[in-house]
């Protein structure tokens, strides 16, 4: 579902992506955890194409999005292919990103009206599946104001579902909540990984990652330190710099 290679980045000069290598197979939940400032959002947002790469190659759903050019410089497919690639993946952000002035329902029918052109009826129903899904059946003519910081991030679930994406990437989902609020977001995720929804989820969460994860990226200044099974790296690493940075978590 996702293969990216070597993916490098930079800001004025300044590299923040050193050559990321991940892949994600179909139904698989991978993890990112690494400290703040080391690369994580860049490189969720170069996969959703919120940034472009230096260098790499990103293939998504099977298809390219983007490779190097002869002279090593990132080629990037033509406009078609690219928004075609975006509309198969979905992004849950840290803050939500919900349109304030929309209902809970319009925040969640309008790319599917709009962008997918389908009948509001039939976007309604779906929206409102979902919304039950999120236990939050009653909350379909809110304002995004009246919910708490948790009830916002399921909808905003709700509104990348809604999408139908065959991946769906998530930034930190719980990091802007209060901790009680935590369990209720990573129970949803929890849920859409026993329906083997490929997921790729930037977290703090180290118990829900160990998890629910199937494979863990430990990722630090602009590099992967270490991949592999959640037992491996959260209780046989060997790695010096995974050690330090987990026992942080303990
Ligand atoms: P993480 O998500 O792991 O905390 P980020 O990907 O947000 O890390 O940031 C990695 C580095 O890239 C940081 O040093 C950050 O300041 C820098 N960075 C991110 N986005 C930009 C940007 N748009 N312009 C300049 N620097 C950026
Ligand atoms: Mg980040």
């Amino acid at each position: 579902m996702l293969q990216a290679e070597q993916i490098r980045k930079g800001f004025d000069g300044n590299e923040v992506l050193k050559g990321i290598s991940i892949s994600v197979n179909k139904g698989e939940v991978l993890a990112i955890i690494g400290p703040s400032g080391s690369g994580k959002s860049t490189f969720l947002r170069c996969v959703t194409q919120l940034e472009t790469v230096d260098s790499g190659a990103i293939t998504l759903c099977g298809e390219t999005l983007v490779k190097n050019g002869p002279d090593g410089k990132a080629v990037y497919a033509d406009k078609a292919t690219c928004s075609r690639i975006g509309l198969r993946i979905g992004l849950v952000f840290q803050n939500f990103n919900l349109f304030p002035h929309f209902s809970v329902m319009r925040n969640i029918t309008e790319a599917p009206i709009r962008v997918l052109g389908k009948k509001r009826e039939e976007a309604e129903a779906t929206a409102r599946e979902l919304l039950k899904k999120m236990n939050l059946a009653d909350k379909a003519d809110a304002y995004p104001y009246q919910l708490s910081g948790g009830q916002q991030q399921r909808v905003s679930i709700a509104r990348a579902l809604a999408m139908e994406p065959e991946i769906l990437f998530f930034d930190e989902p719980t990091s802007a909540l209060d901790p009680e609020l935590t369990g209720e977001i990573l129970k949803v995720i929890r849920e859409l990984a026993a329906e083997h929804m490929t997921m790729v989820v930037v977290t703090h969460e180290m118990k829900f990652a160990h998890d629910v994860a199937d494979y863990v990226v430990f990722m630090d200044d602009g590099t992967i330190v270490e991949q592999g099974k959640p037992e491996q790296l959260f209780d046989s690493s060997t790695n010096e710099r995974t050690r330090a940075f987990l026992a942080r978590y303990h």
